[in-house]
């Protein structure tokens, strides 16, 4: 017997492929999609708007494979909460939700494991598996979705953050962010959506020609190419002129402020001089800089930036004019297997 496909992820084209070839009319393509991904049955035999024989011909040929819960963490607070999900292949990756005064925000990973090599990221020491499909990435909404609804509440903003760089997965994520929107989808508006990128600079053009009004946020943490390069090694291929002109496209196209956001690094990028500089690589470009503490990594030597130092280097972009915000408080009392999330969320949610 011929090995059935899975069929949840498919785009609304795939699955007209898939009707067409049972040679069933195109409507059913949506009947299909609504079924998979707005009600988010895992039996062909749900789908009770399709005839029992239609349903059979489904189940010989696909299956529906939806990753599963492997670990969920809590923190003490409530307003945080960990998944680890498990691939129908084994691999697990990680999203975070976080209970917010505007709503529901989730951070969902796009690859397992990452290969952009930065110095500071936990994500990308074990090299990367494998990319996401749209699938994959859409489940981890859908599961935190299935969770939230029993308390009357749904996922209402998602940002793409998680594990794994969004550009380097490009086709999988934009089919991702365009299930959410569908209203055969998740019916969410493109503006409840931020991806976040190391910088590659081609496929920002790419997502800004898509003309989707979907938030932008750049990893920056360096203000001039030398230190960039040592940071994030994507510098060397997308240097800083390349990518605030990238950013800035963007912003004009989609009518969207870009963020740019900076980690903290006692020493390597928290001095005045870098503040300088930093205010020199952006001023005039009307964008949001958002300044993250750095969370230790267990794997690397650099150490956060002290509170002094955090201050001072947001005043100082401040009194220059800069839009500028600084996450202050950190911790949490749940595992910090994916530290970056760690930092960038339970800091905001947890902050005393
Ligand atoms: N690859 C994408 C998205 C995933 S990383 C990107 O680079 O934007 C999400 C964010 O966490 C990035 O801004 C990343 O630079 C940051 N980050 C990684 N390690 C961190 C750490 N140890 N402390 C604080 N932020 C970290």
């Amino acid at each position: 017997m011929q090995e059935r496909k899975n069929i949840f992820g498919m785009s609304l084209a795939e699955l007209t492929a898939v009707t067409q070839e049972l040679n069933w009319p195109d409507y059913r393509a949506k009947q299909l999609a609504r079924w998979l991904y707005l009600r988010g049955v895992s039996s062909f035999r749900d789908m009770t708007d399709l005839s029992l024989k239609m349903r059979e011909e489904l189940t010989a040929k696909y299956l529906i494979a939806r990753p599963k819960l492997k670990v969920r963490q809590e923190a003490k607070n409530g307003k945080t909460a960990k998944f680890l999900l498990e691939m129908t292949d084994g691999v697990s990756v990680e999203s975070v939700l976080m209970r917010q005064p505007y709503g529901n925000s989730l951070c969902v990973s796009t690859q397992a494991g990452c290969n952009m090599g930065c110095a500071f990221c936990a994500s990308t020491l074990p090299g990367l598996m494998r990319n996401l499909t749209a699938g994959e990435i859409l489940a981890q909404v859908m599961y935190v979705n299935d969770m939230l609804s029993g308390e009357g509440q749904k996922v209402d903003t998602i940002v793409i953050m998680g594990s794994g760089e969004p550009l380097m997965n490009y086709d999988n994520v934009l089919a991702f962010i365009k299930l959410c929107h569908a209203d055969y989808g998740l019916n969410m508006g493109y503006r409840h959506i931020t991806l976040s990128t190391s910088g590659i600079v081609p496929n920002i053009y790419r997502l800004a020609d898509e003309n989707l009004p979907v938030g932008l946020s750049i990893s920056l943490h360096a203000p001039t190419d030398e230190l960039r390069s040592r940071l994030m090694p994507v510098n060397r291929r997308y240097p800083l002129s390349e990518l605030v002109k990238a950013a800035a496209h963007y912003a004009a196209t989609t009518g969207r402020r870009v963020t740019y956001e900076y980690i903290l690094i006692a020493g390597i990028n928290d001095t005045e001089s870098e503040a300088k500089k930093l205010l020199g690589l952006l001023k005039g470009q009307g964008a949001i800089v958002n300044l993250i503490p750095f969370n230790p990594v267990a794997e690397r030597d650099f150490k956060r930036s002290s509170p002094q130092n955090q201050r001072k280097f947001q005043d100082f972009l401040a009194a220059k004019g800069l839009n500028v915000t600084l996450r202050r408080e950190m911790g949490g009392d749940i595992d910090a297997a994916c530290g970056q999330l760690r930092n960038k969320f339970l800091g905001s949610t947890e902050r005393k």
